[in-house]
């Protein structure tokens, strides 16, 4: 008799075998082709009749984190999905599963950290639902956020300067849309959450040094579509920018290089990577985005960037190239390393 088949943990870490997950299971029964991006273009939003719209859960252990907690997780992880796309997040739903018994000191701190995240966003949480489950179903807190975001002028703008400089079929950034000879910058260090994270739950200590990043970023990015220019952009989430430059590649159809030594990072994050053994560029970020850019308008795309205080860290890391196959990195010693998508997730639970 054949065992049956169950889920596993590595099915709903980020990396490859979710997707090839998210392919049976997902998009088998729901990729269809509604809307201008559609679900089975697995973007951080779809984009119908003109909203983007998209959803999350949060499910981070523990709860609360050095740099913030779930609730920094629930509203910045929401608002960065919307604004990645070029969208001007306008509302987000707020939907609560509790175990019983869960303190209610702590849920007083989660809400009010949301509150504060969406009033950083100028979001407003507009819908919501609430559920308790006995202790045996759940120990703690789950939070799933959905959002919607718009159009604006800025975004048209943005577009219109691309097409400028070639041609663009798309009306939003997205991945698929990345081109030879694109800038790719980074807004900061690389690795913050996902090392904070290991480190508090593990005790490593490296946290005193490192804070999770998680932060809305959609008014950094604003900043940024007012330059224009921007043809992609994505949150290094989980899988790190080592999955979001290899969904770029892939969707794009383009090689991707980028050089070690332009990539920031903190100190601390590398530090613990070594001691740990993990790949930086594999663990997930909540603050931090990729942007695609064409050439001309990288420099002052990056120097909008930096004269925020989300984006000071800024960096052009690098370029999408036909020369390439996938995600290549020039190493600080010179030599050339081929940036695999990670197959699942070296810090799992950070999100
Ligand atoms: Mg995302």
């Amino acid at each position: 008799m054949g065992q049956e088949k169950r889920i596993t943990l590595t099915d709903g870490a980020g990396g490859e075998k979710m997707m090839a997950f998210i392919r049976r299971f997902v998009l088998a029964n729901f990729g269809g082709d509604a809307g201008e991006i559609p679900l089975g273009m697995l973007d951080d939003s779809a984009i119908i009749e003109g909203i983007a719209f998209t959803t999350d859960s949060y499910v981070v252990k523990p709860l609360f984190f050095p740099g913030g907690n779930i609730g920094s997780l629930a509203i910045s992880g929401t608002v960065n999905d919307l604004s990645v796309m070029g969208a001007t997040p306008v509302a987000l739903s707020c939907s609560l599963i509790l175990s019983d018994g869960f303190p209610l000191d702590d849920l007083d701190k989660i809400l009010h950290t949301m509150k504060d995240y969406a009033k950083m966003a100028d979001v407003s949480v507009v819908t919501g639902d609430t559920k308790v489950v006995e202790k045996s179903a759940l120990e703690g807190i789950f939070i799933n956020t959905s959002g919607i975001g718009k159009r604006s002028q800025f975004l048209d703008d943005n577009i219109n300067v691309v097409r400028e400089s070639r041609k663009f079929s798309y009306n939003w950034p997205n991945d698929s849309a990345v081109a030879e000879g694109d800038k790719i910058i980074v807004s900061g260090t690389v690795g913050d959450h996902g090392v904070a994270l290991l480190s508090f739950r593990e005790g490593y200590g490296f946290e005193s040094k490192i804070k999770s990043d998680a932060r809305p970023l959609n008014h950094m990015i604003a900043k940024a579509l007012k330059i224009g220019g921007i043809t992609a952009m994505k949150d290094a989430t989980r899988g790190g920018v080592a999955n979001a430059l290899n969904e770029w590649a892939e969707k794009s159809k383009v090689g991707i290089i980028v050089e070690e030594d332009r990539i920031p990072f903190n100190d601390a994050v590398l530090s613990a990577c070594e001691m740990l053994g993990i790949d930086p560029l594999e663990i997930g970020n909540e603050g931090k985005v990729l942007i695609a850019v064409v050439p001309q308008l990288a420099d002052d795309v990056l120097k909008a960037l930096k004269k925020t205080d989300e984006g000071r860290e800024a960096a052009i890391i690098g370029e999408a190239s036909k020369k390439y196959r996938g995600v290549a990195m020039k190493t600080s010693v010179g030599g050339l390393r081929i940036v695999e998508p990670p197959v699942g997730d070296p810090v799992p639970r950070i999100c």
